[in-house]
């Protein structure tokens, strides 16, 4: 039982246990149903049939609270918070759900009792794949704090059939396999058929007295599948609502094919598409129909479902129907996740003037204390701007709202900026061009009362650079909300030992208010503290050492610095610098992620990334110094066990080009240090740990600026900096690539001559501060104590505070104290 002493220890000694093969007692609290939902008997169930009983076990003790919850916001009608997003990477449910349960002791008790292995069971679950990278582990972390904040909120999405590709390396190449992480059944969802909803697509426009009709659509039904979020120890369980397509029973029947009823139940998989497969493009846009497709899909269902919603409520019952949605913003508030969802902003109009019959003005007022924005990135070619062309095809009537909200928009720059065209062209929706484009950011912006980035370097990009027009227009709707992570998933769920020695020192009530980690500062001088955390993390190591050589047959040296740079390949995240790096010094471990399929320098430098590491790995002499590993398939459950066992994490961006970054404050709050460079949330990271307690180095955005005024010439580094020199002359000779000497031409001549994110710049910087490194890492207390020092500056980066913020400042909602009451006992009809 938590809240017992000693719970801790106990529960780490019974997962330490293991594997026990005889089965004694029985007399615990959880019970594993086999025959009930695998329908085996225990001579032939498999460890897969025990996750699932496990798993229905776990979801049995959700139910009531979930019931209670929702009944609970049916009769108060607080204000519901919307967060919309085409991506909630969410990684494994299981103990998650234990955690916040507070069931984990007794889970663990009864699985060991029956013999079996927890981590065993766990490693049974597919990951909810359902993202790229941060920005979806972003919304499923504030899922997270939502429901342990108690605050109204449904996570809005898709129920992509394929998440984001498995990667295999074969031969150092990337080669992408399917998802198919449904085909054993997911437990935690529940499909809502009763809630199906109709999304049309293409058809024409009729303009007539009443208004304006999209007619002769094709229809795709939207169908509802509901996870449940349960908040930490509140009781409360919040929902997340993904929709799958359904092609409806009469598609291609009533109208087209006649006659071929064969094909046209074949052709249903024309609108199922729809939730197949999730792009796995990472700050990077492409404009495919398809895509168009999605984000609206997503948008028209989640919108009828708000509304449906807001009608039941006694603020959307008034006998009035011209008044009815006045209070809408104050009952509902929908935040989108990027552009992605910017859609949502002429669906809104749609139906309140063309279905509600709302006057534009008041529509208008209703829509845009609605919604809010959040920028992700800075980089143009992330910046969505689709071809009206694609969307005058799909969706005709949504084009003409665009136009009109850009009329009225430009029509009032103009009169507070008289003959500016300049202006009107900077600022404007549509962009002129060989293909016109609708820019979705400035709709974003036009349409939300606010608009936020994602750390205070990138918000103050956001308003001084990128958007500086629209900034000048309306400065109150500009503001910063710095990203966060839950402490749930990312520290008591991958890293118990250290969760356990920090509740030791200073009790349990850091997990929902991170920044109690302070406290720690009293313990940085304690030598048994300092002696404690350092040997979590050489356990942490250890375990990650035998993960490694049990799944990929290589053996890594725990008392060797773990140096981990995992994230998304991207140029600008600069895995190349480490690359190089790496050549020159010939240090520590390196490990790297996937890239998105067709992005062909992602694909040449895990290649290059790769070569290396045979390379290196293969002599002889720093063999034996040395290991680089490029770890296959990074994945929220790969970073679960990565980031406990890491001791230097690599944060190395081009100072403006990565908007927060939240990795870095996972390695932060899990005891490894950082080097990194002035951007994202490592500026506020070396803000709260003092900036001597990181390894900064490098431009900073001034410097970056200044460069670009002068122009960078990659050559000139290359001709001062030997190391630099021989280390790419080693790439340019063939050195990694003796059957094809020309293979990494193409990454050497961007680096000279079109490397938009200056690795040669930083080289020389990056190369010193590693040899800092490579220094306090021989001082093993001078280290541990300046971990401990971060761990107690880490308590900002808790996505509980990120949400108290957007609760405050864009939502105006209090987080609620006000208890969910507990749930009858399972079964007795409660
Ligand atoms: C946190 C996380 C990310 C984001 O990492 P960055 O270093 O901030 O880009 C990407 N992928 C996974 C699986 C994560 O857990």
């Amino acid at each position: 039982q938590p809240g017992k002493p000693g719970w801790r220890r106990r529960r780490r000694r019974i997962r330490r246990r293991g594997r026990r093969k005889c089965c004694v007692g029985s007399s615990y609290r959880i019970f594993l149903p086999l025959g009930g939902t695998g329908g085996r008997d225990r001579n032939v169930a498999t460890p897969r049939d025990y996750y699932f009983a496990l798993a229905h076990t776990v979801r049995d003790h959700l139910v009531g609270r979930w019931i209670r919850t929702q009944q609970y916001y049916y009769e108060k009608d607080p204000k519901r918070i919307y967060y919309l997003s085409l991506e909630f990477y969410m990684g494994r449910t299981l103990q998650n759900t234990m955690i916040n349960l507070g069931l984990q002791n007794a889970c663990d008790e009864a699985v060991y009792q029956l013999g079996l292995d927890m981590e065993e069971l766990e490693e049974i679950e597919e990951d909810a794949g359902l993202g790229n990278g941060g920005l979806g582990r972003l919304a499923a972390c504030f899922l997270d704090s939502m429901a342990t904040l108690g605050l109204a909120a449904y996570g809005y999405g898709i129920r992509y059939e394929y998440g984001i590709f498995n990667q295999k390396i074969r031969d150092g190449w990337q080669v992408e396999e399917a998802d198919d992480w449904l085909r054993h059944g997911n437990p935690w969802e529940k499909a809502r058929p009763e809630y199906m909803l109709p999304v049309h697509f293409y058809g024409r426009v009729e303009h007539s007295a009443s208004g304006a009709k999209w007619i002769d659509t094709q229809v795709v039904l939207a169908l509802p599948y509901d996870t449940p979020v349960p908040g930490y120890m509140n009781n409360t369980v919040n929902t997340m609502r993904l929709w799958s397509a359904r092609a409806p029973n009469d598609f291609n029947l009533r109208d087209f094919n006649v006659g071929d009823y064969i094909q046209a139940v074949l052709d249903r998989n024309l609108a199922e598409n729809i939730s197949r497969v999730l792009y796995p493009n990472d700050n990077f846009f492409e404009g495919k129909e398809l895509r168009l497709k999605q984000e609206y899909f997503v948008v028209a269902a989640t919108l009828q479902d708000i509304i449906r919603r807001f009608k039941a409520s006694k603020f959307g019952s008034t006998d009035s129907v011209r008044t009815v949605f006045d209070s809408f913003p104050d009952q509902v508030a929908i935040q989108l996740n990027d552009t992605h969802p910017a859609m949502a902003i002429p669906e809104l109009m749609r139906i309140f003037v063309d279905i509600e019959k709302l006057p534009w003005d008041k529509a208008w007022d209703i829509t845009k204390r609605t919604f809010a924005y959040t920028n992700h990135t800075v980089l143009p070619e992330a910046l969505e701007r689709w071809p009206v062309d694609l969307v005058e095809k799909l969706l005709p009537r949504h084009l003409q709202i665009i136009y009109e909200i850009n009329q009225r928009h430009l029509d009032h720059i103009a009169s507070l900026f008289p003959n500016d065209v300049e202006r009107l062209r900077r600022m404007s929706l549509i962009e002129e061009g060989d293909t016109k484009r609708i820019n979705m950011a400035h709709l974003c912006i036009v349409g939300s009362h606010a608009v936020n980035g994602v750390a205070k370097i990138h918000s103050e990009i956001v308003k001084t650079q990128v958007f500086e027009d629209f900034a000048e227009l309306e400065p109150e709707k500009f503001q910063n909300k710095t990203n966060g992570i839950t402490p749930r998933r990312w520290l008591l769920l991958c890293n118990p030992g250290l969760a356990e020695l920090i509740a030791e020192k200073i009790g349990e009530d850091y997990v929902r208010d991170l920044s109690q980690l302070t406290k720690l500062h009293k313990f940085v001088d304690d030598d048994l503290f300092i002696r404690e955390v350092a040997k979590v993390k050489q356990e942490n190591k250890v375990k990650f050492a035998l993960y490694l050589e049990k799944e990929y047959k290589v053996k890594i040296n725990p008392s060797s610095m773990f140096d981990v740079h995992v994230k998304r390949i991207h140029e600008y995240k600069r895995q190349l610098m480490n690359c190089l790096h790496i050549i020159t010094m010939v240090p520590r471990g390196c490990s790297s992620t996937p890239a998105a399929p067709g992005y062909h320098m992602a694909k040449m430098i895990i290649k290059l990334i790769n070569a290396v590491a045979q390379v290196v790995n293969n002599d002889p002499v720093v063999g034996s110094k040395l290991k680089v590993i490029f770890l296959e398939n990074y994945r929220v459950s790969l970073a679960e066990k990565v980031i406990p066992a890491t001791d230097l994490s690599e944060q190395i961006s081009t100072a403006g080009t990565e908007a927060s970054g939240t990795g870095n404050m996972k390695f932060m709050l899990n005891g490894a240090l950082t080097i990194g460079t002035m951007d994202g949330a490592n500026v506020e990271m070396a803000e709260e740990a003092g900036e001597e307690n990181l390894f900064i180095f490098g431009m900073r955005v001034e410097d970056v600026t200044e460069l670009d005024r002068k122009g960078y010439n990659a050559q000139l580094y290359y001709d001062r900096l030997p190391e630099l020199k021989q280390a790419v002359d080693q790439i340019k000779s063939g050195f990694f690539s003796p059957n094809d000497p020309n293979l990494f031409n193409d990454v050497v001549n961007m680096l000279f001559h079109h490397d938009r994110f200056k690795v040669f710049a930083d080289y020389e910087a990056y190369v010193k501060c590693q040899e800092k490194v490579s220094e306090l890492y021989l001082n093993s207390k001078a280290w541990t104590k300046m971990v401990i020092r971060n761990i107690a500056a880490a308590g900002k980066f808790s996505s509980d505070r990120t949400i108290k913020e957007y609760a405050r400042d864009i939502w105006h909602v209090e987080p609620s104290d006000l208890k969910i009451p507990p749930p009858n006992e399972p079964r007795d009809g409660g």
